[in-house]
């Protein structure tokens, strides 16, 4: 669609304002974890609390729900923690800032922003391009320390959070793949490329990646509402089949991508459309709520003997 330059302009001058995308905003990821805290056993719901118990953290996620459930709050507000990190202090990007100082119950303070996806690349460069990001093989380190109950305490405790997260962002389409231009540059995910949603009426100028974060629900969502979006989502979607890999929720992820995350034909910025928006949305929809099922398999299966340090 041609627009206005006008218009363009604007657009870019409100995306330069625009905070950088992430993964599902915190909405995806709470919905995902209180969905899996819903079907983990009270074993496993017991080692992870104890496991979270240990983490540096624990107490700043207490403050943030008004559940009375430490446990339950811990879990679901662990699940925003490696996204919460890109804006805290403590912590720093590597390449581009000085490494802080170590804190107890960190093994240091990177943000490690590369285990968050992969960029596989789509269209005609797919299979031709090694792809940068590392969440793929992320998952099966981290898995196999939170099952470690020889593991150290504070090894664990760091490893839990960054699990529940990225088992959320694996099911995030633009979390695995990229199109690249002819000359070799990648989008992100998404993340450069401009759209206008008219979905949204206040932030209409977006990416397309943070478009596709977004559609789950406002970051703020937590408690009662949080608790009414999980039952509603619940009630549509049945458990998925059992015994999938990261691998393939990533390869699911990545047919996503290619068949359903791109508005189809455009030219400068593309306008979302109603079409387009309610089977993105019906798509975000059942990913966020795969992931927590499969997060509690997961973490059924590796904590189903183990009681915790
Ligand atoms: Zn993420």
């Amino acid at each position: 669609m041609v627009r206005s330059s006008a218009k363009a302009l604007l657009l870019l001058v409100l995306l330069g304002l625009a905070p950088a995308a992430a993964a599902w905003n915190a909405a995806g990821h709470r919905i995902s974890a209180t969905i899996a805290w819903e079907n983990l056993d009270q074993n496993s719901r017991r080692a992870v609390t104890a496991i979270l118990r240990q983490h540096p953290d624990f107490d700043r996620w207490q403050a943030r729900s008004k559940s009375d459930d430490p446990g339950r709050t811990a879990f679901v507000e662990a699940s925003t923690w490696p996204d919460d990190i890109r804006r805290d202090r403590r912590f720093y990007s590597a390449g581009s800032e000085e490494p802080t100082p170590t804190l107890a119950g960190f093994p240091d303070m990177e943000r490690r922003l590369d285990w968050h996806y992969v960029d596989r690349p789509l269209g005609r460069l797919a299979g031709t391009k090694t792809p940068t990001g590392e969440i793929e093989r992320q998952i099966g380190r981290l898995a196999r320390t939170v099952g470690n109950p020889k593991a150290r305490p504070d090894e664990r405790a760091y490893a839990l959070p960054w699990l529940i997260h990225l088992v959320g962002d694996a099911h995030q389409p633009l979390h695995a793949a990229s199109r690249y231009a002819a000359d070799g540059t990648s989008d992100q995910g998404g993340n450069a490329v401009n759209i206008v949603n008219p979905f949204n009426s206040r932030y209409p100028a977006t990416t397309l990646h943070r478009y596709w974060d977004d559609l789950p629900g406002p970051p703020w969502l937590r408690d009662s509402r949080l608790a009414a979006a999980v039952g509603s989502l619940m009630s549509r979607h049945p458990a998925p089949a059992t015994g999938t890999t990261a691998a393939q929720w990533i390869d699911e992820s990545w047919h996503l991508a290619r068949d359903h995350a791109y508005p189809p034909d455009w030219d400068d910025v593309p306008t979302i459309d109603a079409i387009f928006h309610q089977n993105a949305l019906a798509i975000a929809n059942r990913r966020v709520t795969e992931a927590g099922y499969r997060l509690a398999a997961l973490l059924r299966s590796l904590l189903a003997s183990d009681g915790g340090p």
